[in-house]
């Protein structure tokens, strides 16, 4: 078993795409391809091809390279079966525990409605690679553009149930203004304030943010924590149904 080696490729103005390399096969697969071209000057760059695109939710800085990516390279491109009728360069769909391998790398997939309904996530334990697109970032969570408060915060509880150690690959570098948020929510939260800080000088140099770990997250992101006795106290609302406080949390954020 060789673990997963994961590259971060910008994209757009915040997008991250993965360049996901399995070693011993040398299988290859692109996570979100926002784009084509920086996805081709990665590949062409380290002598590779592509065998894989992996998409998590049809929105077009998700899936845009996909249809260039695919011809050029014959990649087999894998998405969410809800999304069918809206990623129309899919080869195979899947759903709910289905899975998908990168080499000797196992993946399953989780349903995580909410930012849209057929947001699909990737996990692969035995690399402790969590892929989730738009549906948990670093110190965040995605827009509802297609879900309710209730779905998201079943979304989230499914990823939130994995390893500690997970890494996060999310689909935006949005940490830093997550941050800022985060600490209107639970400004006495020190873990939550250390971590602001080490964003900002993070960011200050550069560099990404991403991969998250999920330890960290639990400790620190609200929208994990609308359970929490600490952060539901934090806003005044103590005691009230998680999927209140998450909401509540949310509709702050949107308005933020
Ligand atoms: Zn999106
Ligand atoms: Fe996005």
């Amino acid at each position: 078993m060789s673990a997963l080696q994961i590259e971060l490729i910008p994209a757009l103005t915040d997008n991250y795409i993965y360049l996901v390399r399995e070693p011993a096969s040398g299988t290859t697969a692109i996570v979100d391809p926002a784009e084509a071209q920086p996805v081709i000057a990665a590949l062409e760059g380290r002598g590779w091809t592509l065998d894989l695109i992996l998409n998590t939710h049809h929105h077009g800085d998700h899936i845009g390279g996909n249809a260039e990516l695919k011809d050029r390279y014959g990649a087999t491109v894998i998405g969410p079966a809800a999304d069918a009728h809206r990623i129309g360069t899919l080869d195979r769909t899947v759903r709910e525990g289905d899975h998908v391998t990168i080499g000797d790398q196992d993946g399953v997939v989780f349903e995580v409605p909410g930012h849209t309904s057929g947001h699909i996530a990737f996990w692969f334990a035995g690399s402790d690679a969590l892929f989730c697109g738009d549906t948990l970032f670093a110190l965040g969570c995605g827009r509802l553009f297609e879900g309710t408060p209730q779905q998201m915060w079943a979304s989230l509880g499914k990823l939130r149930a994995l390893p500690d150690s997970a890494m996060i690959y999310c689909g935006h570098e949005y940490t830093e203004s997550n941050a800022r948020f985060a600490v209107t929510i639970e400004p006495d939260n020190t873990a939550l304030k250390d971590r602001a800080a080490a964003i900002a000088t993070q960011r200050r140099k550069g560099q990404p943010t991403i991969p998250a770990v999920l330890g960290l997250e639990k400790a620190t992101n609200p929208f994990l924590r609308a359970d929490d006795p600490a952060t539901q106290a934090a806003i005044g609302m103590a005691g009230r149904e998680p999927v209140a406080v998450f909401a509540e949390i949310r509709g702050r954020k949107d308005r933020f």
